[in-house]
C-alpha cells in the first residue's frame, strides 16, 4: 500500500486479493471533461437506442452473474447465494429502467395563446458515491436511472470494495456504451469524494453511506446549489404484538437484522416486543439465531459471513465488551478472517447506546413496550426512520401503526425493504429523496417550460 493505493484483504482470511490505484484530483478533473462530452453524444441518441444500449448492458451483466457474484464473496465477504442474488438484482435494475428513455414523458399544459410544454432535460454529469455494503446494488440504484435520463455517471465505490463496480465499468463498454459515459473512480472519499460534490460540471450526487458523511456531503453541495439525494443510516425497529404469529416472527427476525452480517442500512436491529409476549418470543428467538449459518460466504449454505473489515470489526466489538450482558448469541468461526456472532442484548434502558447507534453488525436489542400508542412512539424513538416490520394477525393495528412510524419503507407481516419497482429513502436523519421506482429516473432531470405563442 502506498500513499495513492489500497491493500485489499479478503474478510474471510486476512490474505492480500490486490492493491488499487487510487484517483487523483488531477484525473477526477479529466474523467468529469470525458464524461460531459460523452453525454453530450448520449443525450443526442434517439431514446429507442439509449433504451437498447442499456437493455444491452443488462444482459451482458445476466451472463457475469457469477463472476459479479464470486468477486463480491472474495472482495466483501458475502455468502455466495447473496451475493448472486445481488448480481441478479443490477441487472434486473437495468432492465426495469431501460423503459424510461422511451417513457419520460413530460407534460402539455392548458394556457391561452399558444402551447405550453415541459421536457425533462437531463442534469449532464452525475457523481454517485457508494459505501461498503452493498457495492454493486446501491451502484446500480444510481447509475441505473441517471443513464436512462440521458446523463453521464461517475461512480465513486467505497475504497474497501471497489471491484465489482470496476467489473461493472468494463461490462459497460463492452454493452456498447458509450466511452466515458459510465466511468469508475476508485479512490478515496476525501478525495475522490470531495471533488465529485465540489466539481461545478457534476450536477448531482447521489450519496449512499453514514449520516455524519452525508451531512458534509450536503454541505458541499449547497455550496454549488447542487442537487442531492441521500441515503443514510438507519435504526429500524421489528414491531412484534402479542397477538402475531410469533413462531413466524421470531423465524424472520435474525434474517431482518444478520443479513450482510448486520451491514444493512434497512437493519431492523431494534425488536420491540409487546411486553406479554417477550419471554415467548425469546424462548423463540434463541434458537433462531442460533441456527443461522455462519461461515466461508463461498460456502452454498452460508447464510452470514464475516464482517467487511478490520475498522468494522473493531466498532462493532466497542458495542459487546466484555463485561456487556449478552443474552444469548449464535456461533461464528475462530480467526483469521473479521468474524462477528450474531449477538442478541437486553438492554435495561432505551437510552442505552445499543439501543440507539446504527452498530452496523450482528448486534440486535430487544426492548418491551406495553400497548400500541407505546409502540409507536418507541419506534419513532429515534433519530433515524428508514424501514421497519409490523407483525399483527390485526389488520387494522398493521394499518394504524405503519401510518404512525416515521419511516421510508415498512412491511407488515414480512422483512420486506427492498423492490426495483417501489420508492427506497428514509426519513429524518435516513436521508433526503428516494431511490428505485417509477420517479426515480425523473429525479435526473432538470423540468424545462417551454412556450410556444399562436400569434401569427
Ligand atoms: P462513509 O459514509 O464515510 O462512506 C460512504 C462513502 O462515502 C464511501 O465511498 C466513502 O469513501 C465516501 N466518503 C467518505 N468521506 C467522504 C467525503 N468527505 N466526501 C464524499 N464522499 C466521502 O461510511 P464509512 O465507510 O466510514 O462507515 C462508517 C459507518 O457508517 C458504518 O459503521 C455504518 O454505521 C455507517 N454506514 C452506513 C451505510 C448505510 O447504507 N446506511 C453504509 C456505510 C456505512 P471511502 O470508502 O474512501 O471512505
Amino acid at each position: 500500500m502506498t500513499a495513492t493505493s489500497i491493500d485489499l484483504i479478503n474478510p474471510a482470511d486476512e490474505t492480500l486479493i490486490r492493491s488499487i490505484e487510487h484517483t487523483s484530483v488531477e484525473e477526477v478533473d479529466e474523467a468529469v471533461a470525458r464524461a460531459v462530452a460523452a453525454q453530450k453524444r448520449w443525450a443526442a441518441l434517439a431514446p429507442a437506442e439509449r433504451a437498447s444500449t442499456l437493455r444491452a448492458f443488462a444482459a451482458v451483466v445476466d451472463g457475469a452473474v457469477e463472476e459479479l457474484a464470486r468477486l463480491e464473496v472474495l472482495n466483501s465477504g458475502h455468502p455466495i447465494s447473496q451475493a448472486r442474488w445481488e448480481a441478479g438484482h443490477v441487472r434486473d435494475v437495468l432492465t426495469y429502467y431501460s423503459a424510461a428513455p422511451e417513457r419520460m414523458l413530460g407534460s402539455q399544459i392548458p394556457v391561452a395563446g399558444g402551447i405550453d410544454v415541459t421536457f425533462l432535460e437531463p442534469l449532464g454529469v452525475v457523481g454517485v458515491i457508494v459505501p461498503w455494503n452493498f457495492p454493486m446494488t446501491i451502484a446500480a440504484w444510481g447509475f441505473a436511472p441517471a443513464l436512462a435520463a440521458g446523463n453521464a455517471v461517475l461512480l465513486k465505490p467505497a475504497e474497501w470494495t471497489p471491484l465489482t463496480a470496476l467489473r461493472l465499468g468494463d461490462l459497460a463498454l463492452a454493452a456498447g456504451l458509450p466511452e466515458g459515459l459510465l466511468q469508475v473512480l476508485p479512490g478515496r472519499g476525501d478525495v475522490v469524494g470531495e471533488r465529485l460534490v465540489s466539481h461545478p460540471l457534476v450536477r448531482k450526487i447521489v450519496f449512499t453511506g453514514s449520516t455524519a458523511t452525508g451531512k458534509r456531503v450536503m454541505a458541499g453541495c449547497a455550496a454549488n446549489v447542487k442537487a442531492v439525494t441521500l441515503e443514510l443510516g438507519g435504526k429500524s425497529a421489528n414491531v412484534v404484538f402479542a397477538d402475531a404469529d410469533l413462531e413466524k416472527a421470531a423465524a424472520m427476525a435474525p434474517s431482518a437484522v444478520f443479513e450482510n452480517a448486520g451491514q444493512d442500512c434497512c437493519a431492523r436491529s431494534r425488536i420491540l416486543v409487546e411486553r406479554s409476549a417477550v419471554n415467548r418470543f425469546l424462548e423463540l428467538l434463541e434458537p433462531a439465531v442460533k441456527k443461522v449459518m455462519v461461515g466461508a460466504p463461498g460456502d452454498e449454505a452460508t447464510e452470514m459471513g464475516p464482517l467487511v473489515s478490520a475498522a468494522q470489526f473493531a466498532k462493532v466489538a466497542s458495542y459487546v465488551p466484555d463485561d456487556r450482558q449478552v443474552a444469548f448469541r449464535g456461533s461464528a468461526p475462530d480467526g483469521p478472517g473479521f468474524w462477528f456472532a450474531p449477538t442478541v442484548l437486553l438492554p435495561g434502558s432505551r437510552d442505552d447506546r445499543v439501543a440507539r447507534d446504527e452498530i452496523f453488525g450482528p448486534v440486535v436489542s430487544v426492548l418491551p413496550f406495553d400497548d400500541e400508542a407505546d409502540a409507536i412512539a418507541l419506534a419513532n424513538d429515534s433519530d433515524y426512520g428508514l424501514s421497519g416490520s409490523i407483525w399483527t394477525r390485526d389488520l387494522g393495528r398493521g394499518i394504524r401503526v405503519s401510518r404512525g412510524i416515521e419511516s421510508g419503507n415498512l412491511s407488515v407481516n414480512s422483512n420486506s425493504s427492498v423492490r426495483y419497482s417501489t420508492p427506497f429513502g428514509g426519513f429524518k436523519q435516513s436521508g433526503l429523496g428516494r431511490e428505485l421506482g417509477p420517479d426515480a429516473a425523473a429525479a435526473f432531470t432538470e423540468i424545462k417550460n417551454v412556450f410556444l405563442s399562436d400569434a401569427p
